[in-house]
């Protein structure tokens, strides 16, 4: 017997080995293995089986027992290979995205003997004798021994004469038991506020009618795809809920998706007090041993509802009954490096696969989604109620320019209008979020002299002043450089700031309300760390803290009812992007932290400070009118035609000259333009808007198409025979349906 294995290789195709007499145990698609390849071995996937093996092909075995490695099931295969053509990427890639290797196999490497005999002198001829008293010695051992600075060197040069040779095994680790525990400790009962008491409420009549849709296709278990377009506070977190708990009755599990787990702890807390043992919780944060347990539970089936960010659409969830993606529109759904893909779309598909509903949750769903469900391939349920009639906050757009207009130089951060509702909002007792999407102090150094901004080395982007820290930060890259005293270019020393970031934000908010708390939430003060994240958010939750600060990380979902004021800054600064999505990103920005205000008894009021008042995202975000903004930016769409109305597909060629990438980009272009015969429009290549990043130069090339069957068919043909002329495709990076085109 023959096993088709699909690997994490470039190459597009399967590949076939021997299946031993001896192996141990069934082997049916689905089961991960090793295999050697090359030289070297790589985890693969069993994908089909087969009697023959091809013709004039040396065909391998499959190496080691692998008994102890998982099987993935048939949905989680037929997903992937969806995936694959999809997404232009190896079936192989997108299996070891959906079940990293790395969570059931440990690689090791050991040292043997080579075939060619002679003796070395010094650490190289130390090395040779203990790898020949010890045949099969680790490298850590040596690493151990020799704790000197070359020893990869000198290893590297052994290997070279064949003096020794590497070989890498795979192992199954053995698991110690832990205890199971949350990615985050779990918020205590007590420590919430009493409006978030997790007991079941009565659902309001618009709720009711949406439970029963969803509850109806659960029953039936039937494919179905929902919008629940719910404005902001109308409570669609008690939908979802109802309808896992619907599909738990019945004996099935639930998958909810969420953009970003490290943002929600306080979902996390109270599904953890809801379901205690049967909720796990999946996301690539987490550590290898964590991920492995949750794994596990979810497989075994003693997971009933599984909480997760993207990656947990391959979950390999047995019994699936039900299927949530909440906020469906945040772009944290798209995965920002290979393999591509978009969680939320691929768990529509995965919904179709299973034969079950699936709920997509959003305040300000994409474009396409409501395209789509004005199409007719979705149903949508509305809640145009907030929850006890609340009403959406009254909105005041403060006209920047004229602001400033007002003082002399440049002006502050905060205006007077904002500073005065600040002031008042705390002393009623009541809190406040502000946001602006934008860290550090300033976002860059400009000499006034001769114009120029200190730029990053490797990336086309200016370095932002860290104030607190004492350095320049790349945004892109994460070089840090020392603070420059004059411009690196003609020796000024008069250097001016550039557009102000949250740190600069909350410098000013303590000059202008003393003694008032405040907490700062972006990636620099919780330096990736999801406790940081969870402890600035209870604090804020528990009124420690009158005021939240930050970049869209306080403009996420979260529902705190003590909230009256939302301030956002600088609302029009993503507008100037040179991206088609531009408008919604800005769009959707404000008027998700505007939902943020007056969710409670009290009503609340939302003032945006900008240069751009009267831009359409910025006028209709804070008033949260979305079907005007529909509306508008849907005709921008068609007439740029761009999706919905289009297929989009962004070719990236990168390399560090210049110019050969630029050939390479245009040899890529040519190829598709020919392929298309004239059906496709092919735009560039042209030099990215980020134009350079990490050193190397970025090419562009835009393709869209009417057909996406017919526009993935000629990209297929296209990269399979670049493949075979061994262009090198590591160079290009390819973004079907890319969430920006920066
Ligand atoms: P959304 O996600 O639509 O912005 P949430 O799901 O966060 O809104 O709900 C807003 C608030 O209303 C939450 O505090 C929630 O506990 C509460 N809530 C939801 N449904 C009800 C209900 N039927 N009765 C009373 N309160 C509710
Ligand atoms: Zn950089």
């Amino acid at each position: 017997m023959y096993a088709q294995v699909a690997l994490p290789v470039s190459p597009r195709r399967l590949f076939t080995y021997e299946i031993p007499p001896d192996w141990k145990g069934p082997i049916e698609p689905g089961q991960r293995v090793v295999v050697p390849f090359g030289r070297r071995s790589l985890p693969g996937t069993v994908v089909g089986l087969q009697e023959s093996a091809p013709k004039g092909v040396r065909v391998r075995r499959l190496g080691g027992s692998t008994g102890e490695l998982p099987r993935l099931p048939r949905e989680i295969l037929e997903l992937t290979r969806w995936a694959a053509e999809y997404y232009l990427v190896s079936w192989g890639a997108i299996l070891e995205a959906a079940a990293p290797s790395q969570l059931y196999v440990r690689r090791r490497h050991s040292l043997w003997p080579g075939p060619v005999s002679g003796e070395r002198r010094g650490l190289e001829g130390e090395i040779l004798h203990a790898v020949r008293a010890r045949p099969g010695l680790r490298p850590e051992t040596l690493r151990r021994r020799f704790r000197s600075v070359d020893l990869k060197g000198a290893l590297a040069r052994l290997e070279r004469k064949g003096l020794i040779v590497r070989r890498e095994e795979w192992a199954v680790p053995q698991r110690r038991a832990t205890p199971r525990k949350l990615d985050e400790p779990p918020v205590q009962a007590e420590s919430a506020t009493v409006d978030h008491a997790s007991k079941p409420f009565t659902l309001t009549r618009e709720q009711g009618a949406a439970v029963e849709k969803i509850d109806s296709a659960v029953e039936a278990a039937r494919f179905e795809v929902f919008l629940l377009k719910g404005v902001t506070g109308s409570g669609k977190t008690e939908v979802y809920l109802e309808g896992v708990r619907r599909a738990m009755s019945l004996g099935r599990r639930a998958l909810y998706l969420v953009p970003e787990i490290g943002l929600t702890p306080i979902l996390a807390g109270r599904l953890q007090r809801e379901f205690g043992d049967g909720l796990a919780v999946l996301h690539s944060g987490m550590g290898n041993r964590q991920r492995a347990e949750a794994w596990k539970r979810v497989m075994d089936g003693s997971a009933h509802l599984i909480l997760g960010a993207r990656s947990a659409v391959f979950a390999p969830v047995p019994d699936l009954g039900l299927i949530v993606v909440d906020e469906e529109h945040d772009p944290s759904y798209k995965q920002d490096d290979f393999p591509r893909y978009n969680g939320r779309d691929l768990a529509v598909v995965r919904a179709r696969l299973a034969g079950v509903p699936i709920v997509l949750g959003s305040a300000t769903p994409s474009l396409e989604t409501v395209y789509r469900a004005r199409a007719g391939k979705m149903q949508l349920l509305e809640l145009k109620q907030r929850i006890d009639g609340r009403p959406l906050p009254e909105v005041q757009i403060v006209d920047m320019r004229r602001e400033l207009g007002r003082g002399a130089g440049r002006g502050p951060v905060l205006s007077s209008t904002l500073i005065d509702s600040l002031r008042e909002t705390v002393s009623n007792g009541a809190q406040a979020i502000l946001l602006l999407n934008r860290r550090g102090y300033a976002s860059f150094l400009l000499c006034r002299a001769c114009g120029k901004v200190a730029h990053c080395r490797h990336c086309s982007v200016g370095l932002s002043l860290h104030r607190q820290e004492a350095r320049m930060r790349c945004h892109y890259c994460g070089r840090v450089e020392p603070v420059a005293k004059c411009c690196p270019s003609c020796g000024g020393e008069d250097l001016a700031e550039g557009t102000e970031g949250t740190e600069r934000l909350e410098e000013e908010l303590k000059q202008a309300l003393p003694g008032v708390g405040a907490v700062r939430l972006d990636s620099d003060t919780t330096k990736g760390r999801a406790s940081f994240v969870a402890q600035a958010l209870r604090a804020f939750e528990k009124g420690e803290v009158q005021i939240l600060l930050g970049t869209q990380m306080v403009a996420k979902g979260h529902d705190f009812p003590n909230v009256t004021l939302v301030g956002v800054l600088c609302a029009d600064q993503t507008l100037g992007f040179p991206d088609f999505r531009a408008a919604e990103r800005t769009y959707q920005l404000i008027h998700q932290v505007s939902g943020r205000a007056g969710r409670g008894a009290r009503p609340g009021r939302v003032i945006v400070q900008s240069f751009a008042p009267e831009h359409y995202a910025v006028r209709l975000g804070a008033s949260q009118d979305y079907d005007a903004f529909f509306e508008k930016e849907l005709a921008y769409r068609r007439g740029l035609r761009y999706p919905p109305f289009r297929v989009l597909v962004q070719l990236i060629l990168s390399d560090r000259q210049a110019q050969r990438g630029f050939t390479r980009a245009r040899q890529v272009s040519e190829r598709v333009k020919r392929a298309s015969g004239g059906d496709l429009c092919v735009l560039g290549p042209a030099l990215a808007p980020l134009s350079k990043l990490r050193g190397q130069f970025r090419f562009q090339i835009l393709i869209k198409g009417t057909s996406r069957r017919r526009l993935n068919r000629i990209l297929t043909d296209v990269l399979e025979n670049l493949e075979t002329e061994r262009f090198p495709l590591h160079a290009l990076t390819v973004d079907v349906d890319p969430v920006t085109t920066l």
